[in-house]
């Protein structure tokens, strides 16, 4: 029996590193999954890894309203409801000073990272209230706890979405919605190679990567160490769980270890 049997999922950010790695483990799980993702074939090869009977995917931009809304209802007409939500989808921006840094660039990390788990709260909490209740993730980051340089719209995303976080997870409670965020510490996907190309930092294995030596547990962590947390935090493993801030980070939000 897997812990997600029956259970409908939607991901966002369905077809990038941790929302895929989330998506095949919650199948294993027995659940069923709506990819949502901006590229049309990385989602529909996706849907292929797992298999079209468990998954299927829409192509949308989260920062849409009436796109949030079609997903939404897209996940209620394959699968009949929607139980758990990722919202997961978001990018890095550019890597600069606040001096230096575009404001357009800067509206638009918000607005994927913001906005668009905003209006995926807005839709999703009435299809979940529809069955009764289920569990809300959201993906923030250690860079939701703390500040780094040269990533102000990145920094300030994640910290805002914590706070969507703890609003959500007061106004589902009447409705049995839990709501939490992950906060991955740097993970092995195209956005870490992205942010190391953009600091100019050389390329290497997970643990010897120039960003892992900062970390206790001194190397990157795999898209599917986040996977396990989502499934924790999906699943009625957690079911006391709610308005909660998960570290998935080597340790790096515990402090220093002077060398
Ligand atoms: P990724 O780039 O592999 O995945 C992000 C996905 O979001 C991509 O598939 C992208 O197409 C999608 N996306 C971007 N804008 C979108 C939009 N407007 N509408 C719909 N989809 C959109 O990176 P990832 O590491 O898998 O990131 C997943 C989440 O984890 C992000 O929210 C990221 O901020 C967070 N995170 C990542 C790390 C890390 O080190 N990789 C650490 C902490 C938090």
């Amino acid at each position: 029996m897997g812990k997600l049997d029956g259970k409908v999922a939607i991901i966002t950010g369905g077809s990038g590193g941790i929302g895929k790695a989330a998506a095949k483990l919650f199948a294993e799980e027995g659940g069923r999954v709506l990819l949502v993702d901006l590229d049309a074939d990385a989602l529909e090869s996706a849907v292929a890894e797992i298999g079209a009977d468990q998954a299927a995917c829409v192509v949308a931009d989260v920062t849409d309203p009436e796109q949030t809304r079609a997903y939404v209802a897209g996940a209620v007409e394959k699968f009949g409801g929607v139980d758990i939500a990722l919202l997961n989808a978001g990018i890095e921006g550019t890597i600069k000073p606040i001096t230096e840094y575009e404001t357009e660039m800067f509206d638009k990390v918000i607005a994927v990272n913001v906005r668009g788990v905003f209006l995926g709260l807005k839709y999703v909490m009435p299809a979940i209230s529809n069955r009764g209740g289920g569990s809300i993730v959201i993906t923030s980051s250690t860079a939701g706890i703390r500040g780094t340089t040269g990533m102000s719209a990145y920094i300030t995303s994640k910290h805002a979405v914590i706070g969507l976080m703890r609003t959500a997870a007061l106004e589902g409670a009447e409705s049995n919605i839990r709501v939490n965020t992950v906060n991955p510490a740097p993970i092995d996907t195209r956005m870490m190679t992205s942010i190391e190309e953009q600091r100019g930092l050389p390329a290497g294995d997970r643990s010897n990567r120039p960003m892992a030596q900062a970390l206790p547990l001194q190397r990157y962590g795999e898209p599917e160490e986040v996977a396990r947390v989502m499934l924790f935090l999906g699943s009625e493993d957690s079911s006391f769980c709610t308005g909660g801030v998960y570290m998935v980070d080597g340790g790096v939000s515990a402090g220093v270890r002077p060398a």
